[in-house]
């Protein structure tokens, strides 16, 4: 009998009932009111007992389920996202930054930068909110978003220049845009990078690989309108200059993706990579002076800002690789003025002069006209 069948049935003190089993006479046989209610109650008896077996078999199963019926895998699987849950929380809005020697090895890059570390924050909200927070990482955020928010306004204000003032406003347009175009990738996605960075391994070094692939895109965009408008009339040379640094900055990207370009071990490397790609704008620097001469060239031919540029961005690149200041003073720039933080102020300082430059050959080609001497030459 199921306990529901059971529960149906008049129970010996049911009001259903007009003699309970106590006022019968143990031999009763010949009231049938009596007979009926020893049956009822030797069934309510049976019935009990059934529902009791049934009921240990299901606390038996129950024994092996857990609570809630649950497994106990399910269960340490709830109280494990319980426990995220409360650790996410507690990431967004309650950590605190930790010294270097405590980081894991993944997130050790620089020692002379002894406190003010993040730590490691599997939580791509709590990564953004530190944004907001001071540590070693506020500084790189912070230099390249606003950079990027610079160029992104100057690059949309170029774009919607007036026509007029162009030669050819459509190329012009182009060429100067793939400067901006690398620009803002390169400082989206350094700060995108500095940002994340302490999230996880795997996603510091995604992001690592995108950060190094922007220099080289920040590298290769300086270079298109520099020799569209240095080389103007020999479109031969300009061609040749742009494929090789397109190959360039390719191998550059290529080389990034690596897991060890990355590592500390290889900053010096790093630095090299970047400098190298940028300094192969000598050859092209050297055919314009001497095709053009020396005073041609500091005046119409911008190599003035062109030094500067090339000088802001080597120095950044140095005080990266050498990590001065802080190797003098470990712990006295672990927030503001360490070296990350200068190379980062020196590539935007370094791109806006590169653009000021740029956009002074394009005022140029604008004054002098579409037209070419028969040299060749600007
Ligand atoms: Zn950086």
């Amino acid at each position: 009998m199921s306990p529901r069948e059971k529960a149906d049935l008049p129970t010996s003190g049911s009001s259903t009932s007009h003699l309970s089993t106590a006022e019968c006479p143990s031999h009763s046989g010949s009231v049938p009111e009596c007979d009926d209610k020893k049956r009822v109650s030797e069934e309510d008896d049976r019935g009990r007992k059934e529902e009791e077996t049934e009921e240990e078999e299901e606390d038996e199963r129950n024994g092996d389920e857990g609570f809630m019926g649950m497994t106990p895998l399910l269960q340490a699987h709830h109280a494990m996202e319980r426990m995220e849950e409360f650790v996410h929380k507690m990431w967004e809005g309650r950590w605190r930054v930790i010294p270097h020697d405590v980081l894991p090895d993944w997130l050790k890059d620089n020692d002379f930068l002894l406190h003010g570390h993040r730590p490691p924050m599997p939580s791509f909200r709590a990564c953004f909110k530190s944004i907001f927070r001071i540590h070693t990482e506020t500084g790189n955020i912070w230099t390249h978003l606003l950079g990027c928010l610079f160029f992104l306004c100057l690059g949309l204000m170029y774009m919607f220049r007036p026509n007029m003032s162009f030669v050819a406003p459509v190329q012009e347009k182009v060429v100067i845009g793939m400067f901006f175009l690398g620009a803002i990738l390169c400082l989206s996605f350094s700060w995108l990078f500095h940002t994340v960075y302490c999230h996880s391994e795997g996603v510091s070094r995604v992001f690592s690989k995108l950060d190094y692939s922007g220099i080289a895109f920040l590298i290769m965009g300086s270079f298109v309108p520099w020799l569209y408008y240095s080389f103007y009339c020999s479109p031969q040379p300009c061609f040749i200059y742009l494929i090789v640094v397109c190959v360039l900055g390719l191998a550059a990207i290529t080389v990034s993706q690596c897991d060890f370009f990355a590592t500390p071990q290889y900053r010096g490397v790093r630095a090299g990579v970047f400098v190298g790609l940028g300094l192969s704008g000598v050859v092209p620097t050297l055919h314009f002076v001497i095709s053009e001469g020396l005073i041609k060239a500091t005046t119409i031919g911008q190599m003035g800002w062109l030094f500067l540029m090339a000088t802001l961005y080597i120095t950044g690149a140095c005080l990266y690789a050498a990590r001065i200041p802080e190797r003098f003073f470990p712990g006295k720039c672990d927030i503001w003025f360490h070296s990350h933080q200068l190379f980062h102020i020196l590539v935007v300082a370094g791109a806006f002069v590169h653009f000021h430059g740029v956009s002074n050959l394009q005022e140029f080609r604008f004054t002098a006209g579409g037209g070419c001497t028969e040299d060749g030459n600007l």
